[in-house]
């Protein structure tokens, strides 16, 4: 008889969890996931695919806007936040669903409680007061939004968790951030009707991504209608008959409906009972992992957004995924965290890959650049100002394509193809060889053939 009541024991049902779980089921190990919320975790429940269904509607404006240029005679289209809420909400019970029955049928017991960390191998669940001694535990508890600090009338402010649940649409929304999450909010409430300003302490949004697409961004965001404030913050916000009002750092004050601040996530660690049992945290609060996200303490490991490394779906399923095989399936695998493609869900969207230019200057002696920016072809009927952007980042000395920065229609769908030949090292002579599709957007990627710059760094004395 076993001194465990389980081999492994999850904290967490979202994107890391569930993967791991699942595998290591597979691998014939018992498992047991505990989840105080809603099984399928941020992404599921209120992250990438509830946004990406609130981008989809927002998108519609455009469309029909568009289709006058093309001979289409529209009626004034309305607008039903509720209706696209009840939708939305429908799906993410699909959804739901679906991942029970999956860890169901993989053999995973779920238990619906908080779980908290007594000892190394002992986990309580909070609802039952249980105790579950486990051999393995995995933390994938993932993050949590994190508001900045306190100013007054805060608690009239939402972030992402709120947001998916308005009870009425906002004509009027101020978001604060500059990261992908803030900048894709501002563009679906836009894209719905909302009379948009975004608030950003930063010099242009979108830090860490290249500089010619955080401007590109920039300018086709305001181009389209939507108010960018940069260096400047949310001081106050104040409740009043017709809305919120906010004060900024620069005493001017925007009047909104809703407030929204999208200004960070922070792992999710509180009340775990980590220092209780020694998982050593790093100076942000994210638990510290080696290369097969196992913690200090031996027995613990963590994936996901709780241990800060990449925080993306897809890269807490592979270290999910990973830790399974190395600790149940006897194979051991490091995840690759190196040229991860992303995208940013904007208008227009962003698609990336690799190297900003800024970072290949520091890398590399030779760095050449391949630009270009043109007006989408879908653009010229309908008689739409915005323009997409394409660059490409070579190292100078062996031709390896090291960073790709699209901006325009299906970025997102486009980087993920691109992000393939990037992994396996292509060349831009092999870019080059490949035949264009035409007429696509995407044809530009193999047709730029003159570099918009080369630089060379100087040897140091
Ligand atoms: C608005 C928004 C949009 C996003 N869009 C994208 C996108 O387009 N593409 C992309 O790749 N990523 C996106 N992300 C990021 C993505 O959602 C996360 O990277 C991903 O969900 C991380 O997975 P995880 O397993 O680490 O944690 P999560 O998915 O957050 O799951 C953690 C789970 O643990 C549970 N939990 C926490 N503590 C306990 C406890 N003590 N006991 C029991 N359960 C607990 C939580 O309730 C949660 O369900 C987005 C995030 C947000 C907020």
């Amino acid at each position: 008889m076993s001194d465990y009541d389980v081999d492994l024991f999850v904290i967490g049902a979202g994107s890391g969890g569930v993967r791991a779980a699942r595998i290591a089921a597979s691998h014939g190990a018992r498992v047991t996931i505990a989840e105080e919320f809603r099984v399928g975790g941020t992404c599921v429940i209120r992250g990438c695919v509830p946004k990406k269904l609130l981008v989809y509607a927002s998108r519609f404006a455009d469309e029909f806007e568009d289709a006058k240029g093309y001979g289409w005679q529209l009626a004034a289209p309305s607008f039903d936040w509720c209706t696209l809420i009840a939708n939305k909400d429908r799906e993410i019970d699909r959804l739901e669903a679906a991942y029970v029955a999956n860890l169901e049928r993989s053999g995973v017991a779920i238990v619906r409680s908080r779980a908290v960390l007594e000892d190394a191998h002992h986990v309580r669940l909070v609802a039952s007061d249980e105790i579950v001694r486990a051999k393995y535990v995995l933390i994938a508890t993932g993050g949590r939004p994190h508001l900045g600090a306190e100013i007054a009338g805060l608690e009239h402010v939402i972030s992402s968790n709120e947001v998916f649940h308005l009870k009425s649409f906002p004509a009027r929304i101020l978001i604060q951030g500059g990261g992908y999450i803030a900048v894709e909010f501002a563009n679906i409430f836009h894209g719905l009707g909302s009379q948009v300003t975004l608030v950003y302490r930063g010099d242009n949004i979108l830090r860490g991504f290249d500089d010619d697409i955080r401007e590109h961004l920039r300018e086709e965001m305001v181009k389209r209608g939507i108010t960018i404030l940069t260096r400047r913050t949310v001081e106050a916000v104040e409740k009043v008959d017709h809305g919120l009002v906010a004060q900024l750092s620069d005493h001017a004050s925007v009047t909104v409906d809703q407030a929204m601040f999208a200004t960070g996530r922070r792992p999710n660690v509180s009340g775990l009972g980590l220092d209780r049992v020694g998982v050593k945290l790093d100076a942000k609060g994210a638990i510290v992992v080696d290369r097969y996200s196992q913690t200090s303490v031996p027995n613990i490991y963590a994936v996901g957004d709780v241990t800060d490394r990449v925080n993306l779906t897809p890269v807490a399923i592979r270290e999910g995924h990973a830790f399974a095989d190395t600790v149940f399936g006897g194979r051991p695998v490091a995840v690759d965290h190196a040229d991860i493609p992303t995208a940013v869900f904007s208008e227009p969207e962003i698609g990336t890959i690799g190297l900003t230019e800024a970072e290949a200057r520091q890398q590399f002696a030779r760095v050449d650049i391949y630009k270009t920016s043109f007006r989408p072809m879908k653009a010229t009927l309908a008689a739409r100002a915005s323009r997409s952007f394409f660059k490409l980042i070579v190292d100078g000395e062996s031709d390896r394509v090291v960073g790709c920065h699209i901006a325009g229609p299906d970025a997102g769908e486009m980087i993920q193809l691109v992000g393939i030949a990037v992994k396996m090292r292509a060349t831009k002579a092999d870019f080059d060889a490949v035949m264009a599709v035409h007429p696509t957007a995407a044809e530009e990627l193999v047709t730029m053939r003159s570099k918009a710059a080369s630089y060379v760094r100087e040897a140091a004395e």
